[in-house]
């Protein structure tokens, strides 16, 4: 399997490119920016993205969303409580500073439980609401990417519209630490992590 991370934006994002290395179909979640970086990479390996994914839709994740879509011709999905997020996505980056594309409209929603197939790897959507309403964790094999939900050492804040701490909490507590523990974690900022470090030693648990 294909497994690379890029660090894009200002807010430095970790935008994951998955794919399959028999079939070279891949996923691109959170394509935030850098999207000629990212593009040349997938070319170059000649990977095909069938999906575009936003763990959830605060435009330092979902920025590149159009000239990513516009470059593959991918699929756009977003759990569907994410909706109003995305649509507002780049008039609240303006409140920051930022400049970013508005997005197109996703192809498809996501709801927890789903397994969407790209070659031989299944990724598996779980709902973990807190930082946004929407918020989505991915699972694939034993890695899963985690988005703002659960960072190393960390956690998403909850002080963004649509956010709630006692529903991120529970998200993480009964969707994401009943993994098996040696489940390796790769947030949506900074470092990887297991599920076992975060459970014990995580500050907020
Ligand atoms: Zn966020
Ligand atoms: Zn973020």
């Amino acid at each position: 399997m294909i497994f690379k991370r890029f660090v894009v934006g200002a807010l430095e994002v970790n935008c994951y490119v998955i794919a399959d290395e028999e079939t070279k179909e891949g996923i691109i979640i959170d394509p935030g920016d850098n999207v000629d970086e990212i593009y040349n990479y997938i070319s170059k390996n000649g990977i095909i993205i069938k999906y575009i994914i936003n763990t959830h839709c605060h435009f330092d994740h979902c920025g590149g969303n159009k000239k990513m879509k516009n470059l593959t011709n991918a699929e756009l999905l977003i759990h569907e409580m994410e909706k109003p997020v995305l649509e507002r996505m780049d008039t609240s980056a303006q409140i920051w500073g930022f400049y970013v594309d508005k997005s197109p409209e996703p192809d498809r929603y996501l709801k927890d439980g789903d397994i969407l197939k790209v070659g031989n790897i299944n990724i598996e959507v779980i709902h973990t609401p807190g930082h946004s309403p929407g918020g989505i964790c991915l699972k694939i094999n034993n890695k899963v990417i985690t988005g703002d939900t659960l960072f190393a050492g960390g956690i998403g804040r909850t002080d963004f519209p649509g956010g709630d701490y006692d529903t991120l909490m529970k998200s993480i507590r009964e969707k994401l630490f009943t993994l098996p523990e040696d489940t390796e974690i790769y947030p949506g900022h900074g470092p990887s992590s297991t599920i076992r470090n975060e459970k014990y030693f995580n500050p907020f648990f």
